[in-house]
Protein backbone atom coordinates (compact mmCIF):
# COMPACT_ATOMS: atom_id res chain seq x y z
CA UNK A 1 0.00 0.00 0.00
CA UNK A 2 0.74 3.84 -0.17
CA UNK A 3 0.15 5.20 3.02
CA UNK A 4 0.25 8.93 3.81
CA UNK A 5 0.91 9.60 7.56
CA UNK A 6 0.73 13.49 8.96
CA UNK A 7 2.70 14.23 11.81
CA UNK A 8 5.21 11.44 11.11
CA UNK A 9 7.95 13.35 12.34
CA UNK A 10 6.18 13.05 15.83
CA UNK A 11 6.62 11.14 19.01
CA UNK A 12 4.00 8.49 17.77
CA UNK A 13 3.99 9.29 13.97
CA UNK A 14 7.59 8.97 13.64
CA UNK A 15 7.56 5.30 15.75
CA UNK A 16 4.76 4.59 13.57
CA UNK A 17 7.05 4.82 10.70
CA UNK A 18 9.49 3.51 11.61
CA UNK A 19 7.26 0.29 12.03
CA UNK A 20 5.80 0.04 8.55
CA UNK A 21 8.86 0.58 7.19
CA UNK A 22 11.10 -1.65 9.34
CA UNK A 23 8.10 -4.46 9.68
CA UNK A 24 6.31 -4.12 6.22
CA UNK A 25 6.46 -3.65 2.57
CA UNK A 26 4.04 -0.48 2.21
CA UNK A 27 5.13 2.74 1.02
CA UNK A 28 4.97 5.79 3.40
CA UNK A 29 5.00 9.39 2.63
CA UNK A 30 4.81 11.71 6.06
CA UNK A 31 3.69 15.09 5.39
CA UNK A 32 4.63 17.42 8.97
CA UNK A 33 5.41 20.94 9.42
CA UNK A 34 7.92 20.24 12.25
CA UNK A 35 7.19 22.36 14.92
CA UNK A 36 8.99 22.35 18.13
CA UNK A 37 7.37 18.62 18.62
CA UNK A 38 9.20 17.08 15.70
CA UNK A 39 12.10 15.14 15.70
CA UNK A 40 13.85 14.13 11.88
CA UNK A 41 16.87 12.06 14.25
CA UNK A 42 13.67 9.75 15.37
CA UNK A 43 13.43 8.84 11.35
CA UNK A 44 17.23 8.48 10.69
CA UNK A 45 16.93 5.38 10.89
CA UNK A 46 14.89 4.87 7.82
CA UNK A 47 15.33 8.26 6.28
CA UNK A 48 17.17 6.73 3.57
CA UNK A 49 14.84 3.71 2.54
CA UNK A 50 13.59 3.96 -1.19
CA UNK A 51 9.96 3.53 0.55
CA UNK A 52 10.06 6.54 2.33
CA UNK A 53 9.05 10.40 1.43
CA UNK A 54 9.59 13.28 3.55
CA UNK A 55 7.19 16.43 3.00
CA UNK A 56 7.74 19.85 4.75
CA UNK A 57 4.10 21.13 5.03
CA UNK A 58 1.40 22.01 7.00
CA UNK A 59 -1.84 20.49 7.00
CA UNK A 60 -3.54 23.73 6.76
CA UNK A 61 -2.20 24.14 3.19
CA UNK A 62 -5.32 22.62 1.01
CA UNK A 63 -3.75 23.53 -2.15
CA UNK A 64 -0.57 21.54 -0.93
CA UNK A 65 -1.69 18.52 0.71
CA UNK A 66 -4.13 18.23 -2.31
CA UNK A 67 -1.25 18.15 -4.78
CA UNK A 68 0.45 15.49 -2.74
CA UNK A 69 -2.78 13.25 -2.20
CA UNK A 70 -3.49 13.68 -6.05
CA UNK A 71 0.22 12.91 -7.48
CA UNK A 72 1.44 10.28 -4.33
CA UNK A 73 -2.49 8.44 -4.71
CA UNK A 74 -2.27 7.18 -1.32
CA UNK A 75 -4.46 4.03 -0.36
CA UNK A 76 -4.76 4.69 3.16
CA UNK A 77 -4.02 7.71 5.62
CA UNK A 78 -3.19 7.90 9.43
CA UNK A 79 -3.74 10.91 10.39
CA UNK A 80 -1.65 12.38 13.67
CA UNK A 81 -0.57 15.77 13.16
CA UNK A 82 -1.67 17.99 16.21
CA UNK A 83 -0.81 20.33 18.70
CA UNK A 84 -0.34 17.99 21.24
CA UNK A 85 0.71 19.65 24.86
CA UNK A 86 -2.30 20.36 26.92
CA UNK A 87 -0.28 23.06 28.88
CA UNK A 88 0.55 24.95 25.78
CA UNK A 89 -3.04 24.18 24.54
CA UNK A 90 -3.91 26.33 27.82
CA UNK A 91 -1.40 29.67 27.21
CA UNK A 92 -1.88 29.31 23.00
CA UNK A 93 -5.21 27.58 22.50
CA UNK A 94 -6.12 28.95 19.22
CA UNK A 95 -2.82 27.50 17.64
CA UNK A 96 -4.64 23.79 18.44
CA UNK A 97 -7.92 24.89 17.33
CA UNK A 98 -6.19 25.73 13.96
CA UNK A 99 -4.51 22.74 13.30
CA UNK A 100 -6.77 20.33 15.77
CA UNK A 101 -9.93 21.29 14.28
CA UNK A 102 -9.55 23.41 10.99
CA UNK A 103 -6.35 21.15 9.74
CA UNK A 104 -8.52 18.32 10.60
CA UNK A 105 -11.02 19.55 8.33
CA UNK A 106 -8.63 20.42 5.31
CA UNK A 107 -7.46 16.67 5.36
CA UNK A 108 -10.50 15.72 5.30
CA UNK A 109 -11.86 17.20 2.62
CA UNK A 110 -8.90 16.43 0.60
CA UNK A 111 -9.30 12.98 1.25
CA UNK A 112 -12.96 13.02 0.78
CA UNK A 113 -12.33 15.08 -3.04
CA UNK A 114 -9.93 12.16 -3.97
CA UNK A 115 -11.54 9.49 -2.65
CA UNK A 116 -14.35 10.25 -4.61
CA UNK A 117 -12.60 10.23 -7.88
CA UNK A 118 -11.11 7.06 -7.11
CA UNK A 119 -12.50 3.47 -8.98
CA UNK A 120 -14.95 1.71 -6.61
CA UNK A 121 -12.67 -1.18 -5.87
CA UNK A 122 -10.32 1.49 -4.74
CA UNK A 123 -13.10 3.47 -3.05
CA UNK A 124 -13.70 0.52 -0.90
CA UNK A 125 -10.10 -0.39 0.27
CA UNK A 126 -9.19 3.39 1.23
CA UNK A 127 -8.85 3.96 5.16
CA UNK A 128 -8.91 7.17 6.59
CA UNK A 129 -7.81 6.67 10.16
CA UNK A 130 -7.87 9.43 12.66
CA UNK A 131 -5.62 9.06 16.08
CA UNK A 132 -7.02 10.47 19.11
CA UNK A 133 -6.94 10.51 23.01
CA UNK A 134 -9.00 9.49 25.73
CA UNK A 135 -9.01 13.13 27.24
CA UNK A 136 -12.37 13.65 24.93
CA UNK A 137 -13.95 11.52 27.32
CA UNK A 138 -13.09 14.03 30.11
CA UNK A 139 -12.41 13.23 34.06
CA UNK A 140 -13.27 9.49 35.32
CA UNK A 141 -14.58 8.57 39.19
CA UNK A 142 -12.59 5.62 40.65
CA UNK A 143 -14.04 2.25 39.40
CA UNK A 144 -15.33 3.79 36.04
CA UNK A 145 -13.64 3.16 32.30
CA UNK A 146 -13.98 4.60 29.42
CA UNK A 147 -15.57 2.65 26.77
CA UNK A 148 -16.07 3.67 22.87
CA UNK A 149 -20.03 4.79 24.02
CA UNK A 150 -18.89 7.45 26.62
CA UNK A 151 -19.96 10.48 25.99
CA UNK A 152 -17.47 13.08 25.09
CA UNK A 153 -16.83 15.55 28.35
CA UNK A 154 -13.91 17.36 27.04
CA UNK A 155 -11.60 19.89 29.71
CA UNK A 156 -8.87 21.58 28.04
CA UNK A 157 -8.59 23.33 25.01
CA UNK A 158 -6.73 20.23 23.91
CA UNK A 159 -9.36 17.80 24.63
CA UNK A 160 -11.98 20.26 23.29
CA UNK A 161 -9.76 20.29 19.76
CA UNK A 162 -9.27 16.45 19.28
CA UNK A 163 -13.34 15.76 20.58
CA UNK A 164 -14.00 18.64 17.69
CA UNK A 165 -11.91 16.80 15.15
CA UNK A 166 -12.95 13.38 16.44
CA UNK A 167 -17.04 14.69 15.56
CA UNK A 168 -15.75 15.93 11.94
CA UNK A 169 -14.31 12.69 11.21
CA UNK A 170 -17.29 10.88 11.85
CA UNK A 171 -19.31 13.42 10.14
CA UNK A 172 -17.36 13.36 7.00
CA UNK A 173 -18.43 9.25 6.99
CA UNK A 174 -22.13 10.06 7.80
CA UNK A 175 -22.10 12.67 5.10
CA UNK A 176 -19.86 11.59 2.45
CA UNK A 177 -19.54 7.66 3.22
CA UNK A 178 -15.82 8.12 3.86
CA UNK A 179 -13.94 4.91 4.87
CA UNK A 180 -13.09 6.33 8.12
CA UNK A 181 -11.94 5.06 11.61
CA UNK A 182 -11.49 6.42 14.39
CA UNK A 183 -9.00 5.77 17.79
CA UNK A 184 -8.65 6.92 21.63
CA UNK A 185 -5.45 6.01 22.88
CA UNK A 186 -4.66 6.33 26.59
CA UNK A 187 -1.06 8.10 27.29
CA UNK A 188 2.05 6.37 25.26
CA UNK A 189 5.37 6.59 26.49
CA UNK A 190 9.22 5.99 25.30
CA UNK A 191 11.73 6.87 23.49
CA UNK A 192 11.95 10.66 21.42
CA UNK A 193 8.69 11.79 22.98
CA UNK A 194 9.93 15.53 23.43
CA UNK A 195 10.42 16.46 27.09
CA UNK A 196 7.85 18.41 27.80
CA UNK A 197 5.54 15.34 28.70
CA UNK A 198 5.52 13.99 32.34
CA UNK A 199 8.23 10.69 31.90
CA UNK A 200 10.84 12.25 29.60
CA UNK A 201 10.54 15.76 31.90
CA UNK A 202 11.23 13.67 34.84
CA UNK A 203 14.33 11.81 33.63
CA UNK A 204 15.80 14.72 32.29
CA UNK A 205 15.42 16.96 35.21
CA UNK A 206 16.56 14.73 37.03
CA UNK A 207 19.85 13.60 35.10
CA UNK A 208 20.17 17.52 35.48
CA UNK A 209 20.08 18.01 39.25
CA UNK A 210 17.03 20.05 38.57
CA UNK A 211 13.60 20.40 40.21
CA UNK A 212 11.02 18.03 39.14
CA UNK A 213 7.41 19.93 38.91
CA UNK A 214 4.58 17.97 40.07
CA UNK A 215 0.98 19.50 40.25
CA UNK A 216 -1.26 20.01 42.78
CA UNK A 217 -0.78 16.45 45.23
CA UNK A 218 0.21 13.98 41.77
CA UNK A 219 -2.60 11.70 42.32
CA UNK A 220 -3.83 12.39 39.09
CA UNK A 221 -4.41 8.93 37.13
CA UNK A 222 -3.31 8.02 33.87
CA UNK A 223 -3.45 4.92 31.97
CA UNK A 224 0.55 4.22 30.30
CA UNK A 225 0.56 2.34 27.26
CA UNK A 226 4.18 1.77 25.18
CA UNK A 227 4.35 3.84 22.02
CA UNK A 228 5.59 0.54 19.88
CA UNK A 229 2.30 -1.08 21.33
CA UNK A 230 0.10 2.16 20.34
CA UNK A 231 1.64 1.50 17.14
CA UNK A 232 1.14 -2.30 16.76
CA UNK A 233 -2.84 -1.46 17.37
CA UNK A 234 -3.24 1.14 14.96
CA UNK A 235 -1.88 -0.95 12.23
CA UNK A 236 -3.86 -3.92 13.71
CA UNK A 237 -6.98 -1.24 13.24
CA UNK A 238 -6.20 -0.18 9.58
CA UNK A 239 -5.35 -3.42 8.26
CA UNK A 240 -8.32 -5.27 10.07
CA UNK A 241 -10.71 -2.68 12.02
CA UNK A 242 -14.45 -1.68 10.62
CA UNK A 243 -15.32 1.05 8.55
CA UNK A 244 -16.78 3.80 10.73
CA UNK A 245 -16.21 2.35 14.01
CA UNK A 246 -14.51 3.83 17.32
CA UNK A 247 -11.42 1.91 19.08
CA UNK A 248 -10.47 2.87 22.35
CA UNK A 249 -6.31 1.80 22.71
CA UNK A 250 -5.28 1.58 26.55
CA UNK A 251 -2.36 -0.03 28.65
CA UNK A 252 -4.59 -1.50 31.72
CA UNK A 253 -1.91 0.09 33.29
CA UNK A 254 -3.17 3.51 35.49
CA UNK A 255 -0.77 4.63 37.78
CA UNK A 256 -0.76 8.14 39.76
CA UNK A 257 1.33 10.62 38.13
CA UNK A 258 3.84 10.77 41.68
CA UNK A 259 3.93 7.18 41.30
CA UNK A 260 5.50 7.11 38.17
CA UNK A 261 7.62 9.90 39.06
CA UNK A 262 9.46 7.30 42.33
CA UNK A 263 9.34 4.63 39.48
CA UNK A 264 11.84 7.23 37.42
CA UNK A 265 13.64 8.68 40.67
CA UNK A 266 14.27 4.95 41.65
CA UNK A 267 15.31 3.66 38.60
CA UNK A 268 17.90 6.54 37.55
CA UNK A 269 19.28 6.29 41.76
CA UNK A 270 20.39 2.81 40.76
CA UNK A 271 22.58 4.02 37.90
CA UNK A 272 26.20 5.13 38.87
CA UNK A 273 25.86 8.96 37.74
CA UNK A 274 22.74 9.39 39.17
CA UNK A 275 21.89 10.92 41.97
CA UNK A 276 23.96 14.03 41.72
CA UNK A 277 24.91 15.09 45.00
CA UNK A 278 24.20 11.49 46.26
CA UNK A 279 21.16 12.68 46.74
CA UNK A 280 18.19 10.49 46.18
CA UNK A 281 15.93 11.83 42.85
CA UNK A 282 13.09 12.09 44.96
CA UNK A 283 14.21 14.87 47.00
CA UNK A 284 14.32 17.12 43.93
CA UNK A 285 10.28 16.89 44.00
CA UNK A 286 8.47 20.40 43.90
CA UNK A 287 4.70 20.26 44.34
CA UNK A 288 3.41 23.19 42.01
CA UNK A 289 0.13 25.13 41.70
CA UNK A 290 -2.62 22.52 40.09
CA UNK A 291 -2.73 23.09 36.21
CA UNK A 292 -6.44 24.51 35.75
CA UNK A 293 -9.26 22.36 34.75
CA UNK A 294 -6.57 19.35 35.34
CA UNK A 295 -8.57 16.07 35.35
CA UNK A 296 -8.30 13.51 38.09
CA UNK A 297 -8.69 9.95 36.48
CA UNK A 298 -8.77 8.58 32.88
CA UNK A 299 -8.69 4.95 32.63
CA UNK A 300 -9.64 2.73 29.58
CA UNK A 301 -11.82 -0.33 28.96
CA UNK A 302 -9.89 -1.73 25.84
CA UNK A 303 -11.84 -4.83 25.54
CA UNK A 304 -13.05 -4.15 22.26
CA UNK A 305 -9.97 -4.46 20.52
CA UNK A 306 -9.19 -7.12 22.64
CA UNK A 307 -12.56 -8.95 21.19
CA UNK A 308 -12.82 -7.45 17.50
CA UNK A 309 -8.95 -7.86 16.69
CA UNK A 310 -7.26 -9.74 19.62
CA UNK A 311 -5.09 -7.01 20.21
CA UNK A 312 -3.36 -6.07 23.39
CA UNK A 313 -0.49 -4.35 24.87
CA UNK A 314 2.60 -6.72 24.84
CA UNK A 315 5.17 -4.67 27.63
CA UNK A 316 4.69 -4.19 30.75
CA UNK A 317 5.04 -0.85 32.27
CA UNK A 318 8.15 -2.08 34.64
CA UNK A 319 9.99 -3.11 31.14
CA UNK A 320 8.80 -0.18 29.33
CA UNK A 321 9.84 2.66 31.72
CA UNK A 322 13.18 0.77 32.32
CA UNK A 323 14.01 1.03 28.47
CA UNK A 324 12.73 4.48 28.43
CA UNK A 325 14.91 5.62 31.03
CA UNK A 326 18.15 3.88 29.54
CA UNK A 327 17.11 5.19 26.06
CA UNK A 328 17.24 8.93 27.92
CA UNK A 329 20.16 8.26 29.44
CA UNK A 330 22.42 7.13 26.85
CA UNK A 331 20.86 9.73 24.04
CA UNK A 332 19.96 12.87 26.01
CA UNK A 333 22.87 13.05 28.20
CA UNK A 334 24.96 15.81 26.72
CA UNK A 335 21.80 17.47 24.47
CA UNK A 336 20.99 20.58 24.69
CA UNK A 337 16.75 20.98 24.71
P1 LIG B 1 3.73 15.26 18.91
O1 LIG B 1 3.43 16.62 19.45
O2 LIG B 1 4.94 14.54 19.40
O3 LIG B 1 3.83 15.30 17.33
C1 LIG B 1 2.94 16.01 16.53
C2 LIG B 1 3.54 16.16 15.14
O4 LIG B 1 2.60 16.86 14.32
C3 LIG B 1 4.85 16.97 15.12
O5 LIG B 1 5.82 16.30 14.35
C4 LIG B 1 4.44 18.29 14.48
O6 LIG B 1 5.48 18.91 13.74
C5 LIG B 1 3.30 17.86 13.57
N1 LIG B 1 2.38 18.96 13.29
C6 LIG B 1 1.83 19.83 14.19
N2 LIG B 1 1.07 20.73 13.56
C7 LIG B 1 1.11 20.41 12.24
C8 LIG B 1 0.52 20.97 11.07
N3 LIG B 1 -0.28 22.03 11.15
N4 LIG B 1 0.77 20.40 9.87
C9 LIG B 1 1.58 19.31 9.78
N5 LIG B 1 2.18 18.76 10.85
C10 LIG B 1 1.95 19.30 12.06
O7 LIG B 1 2.41 14.41 19.19
P2 LIG B 1 2.27 12.86 19.52
O8 LIG B 1 2.40 12.68 20.98
O9 LIG B 1 3.12 12.07 18.59
O10 LIG B 1 0.73 12.65 19.15
C11 LIG B 1 0.33 12.29 17.83
C12 LIG B 1 -1.17 12.19 17.77
O11 LIG B 1 -1.63 11.21 18.72
C13 LIG B 1 -1.88 13.49 18.13
O12 LIG B 1 -2.98 13.62 17.27
C14 LIG B 1 -2.34 13.28 19.57
O13 LIG B 1 -3.52 14.00 19.82
C15 LIG B 1 -2.59 11.78 19.59
N6 LIG B 1 -2.40 11.14 20.90
C16 LIG B 1 -1.26 11.33 21.62
C17 LIG B 1 -1.10 10.67 22.84
C18 LIG B 1 0.17 10.80 23.66
O14 LIG B 1 0.24 10.29 24.78
N7 LIG B 1 1.22 11.43 23.16
C19 LIG B 1 -2.11 9.83 23.32
C20 LIG B 1 -3.26 9.67 22.54
C21 LIG B 1 -3.40 10.31 21.33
Amino acid sequence: MKIIITGGAGFIGSALVRHLIEKTDHHILNIDKLTYAANLDSLSSISKNKRYTFFHEDILNHEAISKIFNEYKPQAVFHLAAESHVDKSITDPISFIKTNVTGTANLLDTANRYWKNLSSTDQQKFRFHHISTDEVYGDLEDGNFFTELTPYDPSSPYSASKAASDHLVRAWHRTYKLPIIITNCSNNYGPFQFPEKLIPLTIIKVMRGEKIPVYGNGLQVRDWLHVEDHVDALYEVISNGTIGQTYNIGGNNEKTNIDVIHIICDLLDKKKSYPINGQSSRELIEFTKDRPGHDIRYAIDASKIKKDLNWQPKRTFEEGIKETVDWYVKNYKNKEI
